[in-house]
């Protein structure tokens, strides 16, 4: 399941639980979708404030942020900088939203906690997990 933040034509906003974007596209063309407030039909997902199922996992900032860097730990941190949107704690928001055609789809990387990884998992997005430190770091 996936809640959406909707909008009526008149500008009323709530919100409306879904297997999927697809279901959300399917319900609206068959007119089930209206607004609760005017019962208008001209139902649109607002991108902006989009919400995850049990929103609000304390983001660990621990989490990946360990291993020792070389040069080929620098050079992974070089190719991520450069090939992956960093969207920091916004990471699994940013990943569902993908999955569920929301977001353009692109390589993404950021911070997620033990709950958030398990909530992935669980909605099927795949996920690549590769511990870096958060930058290179000056060892004394
Ligand atoms: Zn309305």
């Amino acid at each position: 399941m996936i809640a959406f933040d909707l909008q009526c034509s008149k500008g009323h906003t709530f919100e409306g639980w879904f297997d999927d974007k697809e279901a959300f596209e399917d319900q609206k063309k068959n007119g089930f979708v209206t607004c609760p407030i005017c019962d208008d039909k001209g139902v649109f997902i607002i991108l902006s404030t989009f919400a995850i199922p049990k929103a609000q996992f304390p983001v660990k900032k621990e989490t990946h942020r360990h291993l020792a860097v070389g040069d080929i730990g620098r050079k992974i941190t070089e190719f991520l900088e450069k090939n992956f949107d960093d969207v920091g704690t916004e990471f699994t928001k940013e990943a569902l939203k993908i999955h569920y055609g929301v977001s353009e789809p692109r390589n993404i990387r950021g911070i997620s906690s033990p709950e958030e990884e398990k909530l992935l998992e669980k909605e099927g997005v795949p996920l690549l997990k590769i511990p870096l430190p958060d930058k290179i770091e000056n060892s004394n």
